[in-house]
């Protein structure tokens, strides 16, 4: 993923930002621990890594890695039952109307799923990397928020009810809709998985 970023972590080579050092002037590499300082030499930004950060949390069993996991496997599900539901009302197939409803149920399981996958991320970000200002965790925090959003408005599109019919417009918006969700849970999952495993 194409994060802007301005130099790698020497040590684990992690793609960093500029924005990213604290207050006091150092970065710590959010994956190894390396704490470094950045230096701006004839137009070069060159991290000089000084320590490695000594106390660090073991990332890959927390709450948010494995919440996260329970969206990624509802929205594929309610992408395809959405994608067929159309295709059998068109052959006249009556199970279209369960399957809109399976792909309904799998939506509002996603938004809740992702709402406390966000909430875990915020409270993970605040310990874990101590509320740093990672230029990479600010975009995520930004594509959930924009996540929920496009959840929230696609559960609108389609009503929380079944549609009387899913060859429509409406629908095709709806679709439109899923489709984009499943593309912020591409990026959002292709940072965090840098943030846990490295690059
Ligand atoms: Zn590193």
């Amino acid at each position: 993923m194409a994060v802007m970023s301005d130099f790698t972590c020497p040590v684990c080579h992690l793609p960093l930002s500029s924005e990213d050092p604290d207050s006091n002037g150092y970065v710590v590499c959010p994956v190894c621990g390396a704490v470094m300082e950045v230096v701006v030499s004839n137009g070069h930004v060159i991290p000089v890594v000084h320590a490695i950060e000594g106390k660090r949390v073991q990332p890959r069993f927390r709450t948010h890695s494995l919440l996260t996991h329970l969206s990624i496997g509802t929205m594929p599900i309610a992408i395809i039952g959405a994608l067929f539901a159309p295709v059998l009302e068109f052959f006249s197939f009556s199970l279209w109307q369960q399957l809109d409803k399976l792909a309904l149920y799998m939506l509002i399981i996603t938004l809740v799923a992702g709402a406390l996958t966000f909430a875990t991320g915020v409270i993970d970000w605040k310990q874990r990397y101590r509320g740093r200002p990672y230029k990479q965790i600010a975009i995520k925090i930004k594509l959930s928020g924009f996540l929920l959003v496009v959840c929230i408005s696609a559960l609108f599109f389609h009503g929380l009810h079944s549609v009387d019919t899913a060859i429509s417009f409406k629908y095709l918006g709806y679709l439109a809709h899923l489709f984009a969700m499943m593309g912020l849970y591409t990026l959002l999952g292709n940072i965090g998985g840098k943030l846990i495993f490295g690059k």
